[in-house]
């Protein structure tokens, strides 16, 4: 494990290490964090995306023409989609984060995942800048409520038995995403789809932590997908290091300080090590 760093980064570790240890670290990650607790990455091969083209499947009105053209198809697809979800656990990345943030040295995590996994890891501070899967949303007034694993396994075991009929699919959604108890608006998965905004709260807070950061590591994301790749470029921009983590090089490693070419879930451990 630690040859693989050192082969990667060399010298540089002893380098990384010091500007670590100041403190006021933020980490920005992606889909890759997650890919060793099962999750696949959208750009990588396999899983979900192989399957279902995100270009229909990631936005509303592709869902919602996908349902009225085969609601079984639609079944499927939220069933494989929460399978995946339900089946993850927090990986040796996640866990080295949410150690790295109770030694006080990470101040918190700006995540693109929507897995939930940093929260399980025992991250507290968290900003989920694509929303949550594990959380609905009223689409009126924004409250948002918690969506169980039990309650989601439940749902789904509806749905298998609901999918050929449109009517029966639309009954158990309202189930489950009903109306909202403080304005009548509608709930919905709270999840950002291609297309939506990301939450201005969410892109605020992040922007507030990259003021006063001195390092950010960003761990496991193509950096293609606006407007979280312009938050590494603000960073630095306000004189933070930037530290990137990739099993390839992303969008922005020209403007990184540090790259190291590996697996989130050996490095941080790695680096954890390292620290202590
Ligand atoms: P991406 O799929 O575009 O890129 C993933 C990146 O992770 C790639 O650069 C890849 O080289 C790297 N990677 C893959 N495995 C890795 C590993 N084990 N260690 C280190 N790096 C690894 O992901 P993105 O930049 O986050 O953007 C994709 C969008 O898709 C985001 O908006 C995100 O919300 C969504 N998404 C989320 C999840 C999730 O919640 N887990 C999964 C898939 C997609
Ligand atoms: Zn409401």
């Amino acid at each position: 494990m630690a040859k693989k760093i050192t082969r990667s980064v060399g010298k540089e570790l002893g380098k990384i290490k010091n500007i670590l240890k100041k403190g006021k670290v933020i980490c920005l990650t992606g889909a890759g964090i997650s890919s060793e607790s099962g999750i696949p990455v959208f750009r990588g091969k396999g899983g979900l995306w192989e399957t279902y083209d995100p270009e229909t499947y990631g936005n509303m009105p592709g869902l919602i023409s996908v349902f009225s053209k085969d609601p079984e198809k639609l079944v499927d697809f939220v069933t494989e989609f929460y399978n995946v979800l339900l089946k993850s656990k927090p990986n040796p990345a996640h866990l080295s984060l949410s150690y790295l943030e109770k030694s006080a040295l990470l101040k918190a995590v700006i995540t693109q995942n929507i897995d939930n996994l940093h929260q399980q890891a025992g991250t507290r501070s968290v900003v989920e800048l694509h929303g949550n899967a594990f959380r609905i949303r009223c689409q009126d007034c924004g409250v948002t409520l918690t969506l169980e694993k039990d309650r989601i396994k439940e749902m789904l075991v509806l749905f298998h038995r609901a999918r050929k009929s449109r009517k029966e699919v639309l009954k158990i959604l309202s189930r489950y995403c009903p109306r909202c108890a403080k304005c009548g608006g509608r709930f919905r998965v709270d999840i950002v789809l291609f297309g939506e905004h990301i939450p201005e709260e969410e892109l605020n807070r992040s922007q507030e932590l990259l003021n006063d950061c001195r390092t950010l590591l960003i761990v496991g994301s193509s950096l293609v997908v606006y407007p979280a790749a312009s938050l590494p470029l603000y960073a630095k921009e306000r004189g933070a290091k930037i530290i990137e983590i990739n099993q390839e090089p992303s969008a922005l490693t020209d403007i990184c300080d540090y790259k190291i070419l590996g697996s989130a879930a050996e490095v941080l451990p790695e680096i954890v090590r390292l620290l202590d």
